[in-house]
């Protein structure tokens, strides 16, 4: 490696994320590396032919010679998460029970010893928290004018389609882009006990939730700042339809709602243990 090696130009990248299908092209590891499949010494110089995603296990095995790079080539043509169209699960470690769960929804903070849940859309809530037994695990999906999901952390399993536009896992963030500067969501992990929704926009049954850093609009309508805090369980904001068993202060029926999209969208994420995903026939 070459002291005066220049960096990867940025848009170069993504390119590489996406067509990969930000995963490690062999295993889909949403934990990877950028790699020169030809070696940078011989080329000396950073093509989007020439570059690859492998996890940390699988570069390793690569620059010990245990992986050839015939086989890096191969799975590069065809990875293994652009063959499945779905990434392969992430497990966050969002472990042991902690003492007080908080999402940070923009300038909104909802808190509880047991669960969260910052909002409800129609008695579904697209994102949770909460703390078991087993320890503390995330709930979130994000999904398009189809409602169809693109994106879902299930107990602290992140997937999502591969074929979106750019998903980026750097640090303890991850963001999700539909085109240049059109971003779906910048979420922050910071375990034990916190989630940071930096940036988002949920949708759905045609409502928009639109979060910026200072600011939540539901259906176009501003949400105060806020906390919210509980021993056991926070419920925030209940929007659209009630649910006979759910129960806040804060409940908006007539909210404006977008039509949702119908016909030859594209497929909604496949997934797995029987979770289930409401596809926009519904
Ligand atoms: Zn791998």
């Amino acid at each position: 490696m070459s002291d005066d090696r220049p960096d990867i130009p940025e848009p170069m990248k993504r390119e590489v994320r996406q067509r990969c299908g930000f995963g490690c092209v062999i295993c889909g590891s949403s934990i990877y590396q950028y790699d020169h499949m030809v070696e940078w010494s011989q080329l000396q110089e950073h093509t989007v032919e020439n570059l690859t995603l492998l996890c940390g296990t699988h570069h390793d095995e690569k620059t010990k010679g245990l992986l050839p790079l015939a086989t890096v080539q191969q799975a590069n043509a065809s990875p293994i998460n652009v063959r499945n169209g779905v990434t392969e699960p992430y497990g966050l470690h969002y472990g042991p029970k902690a003492p007080l769960l908080t999402v940070h929804l923009g300038d909104n903070k909802f808190m509880a010893g047991v669960s969260v849940f910052p909002f409800f859309v129609d008695g579904d809530p697209l994102i949770f928290f909460q703390s078991t037994d087993d320890g503390v695990g995330l709930y979130v999906t994000l999904r398009d004018d189809y409602n169809r999901t693109v994106l879902r952390i299930w107990n602290n399993e992140l997937i999502h389609r591969a074929d979106l536009w750019d998903v980026r896992f750097e640090g303890t963030t991850l963001t999700v882009r539909d085109a240049p500067g059109d971003l779906r969501l910048v979420i922050r992990f910071a375990p034990p006990a916190d989630v940071y929704i930096e940036r988002a926009k949920f949708q759905y049954n045609g409502v928009q939730i639109d979060v910026k850093p200072t600011k939540v609009t539901v259906g176009g309508q501003t949400m105060s700042g806020s906390a919210m805090i509980n021993v056991g369980t926070t419920v925030g904001w209940v929007i659209g339809d009630r649910h006979p068993e759910i129960e806040s202060a804060f409940s908006w029926q007539d909210i404006s709602r977008v039509p949702v999209k119908f016909g030859d969208g594209p497929p909604a994420v496949g997934y797995r243990q029987g979770v289930h995903v409401t596809d926009g026939s519904e």
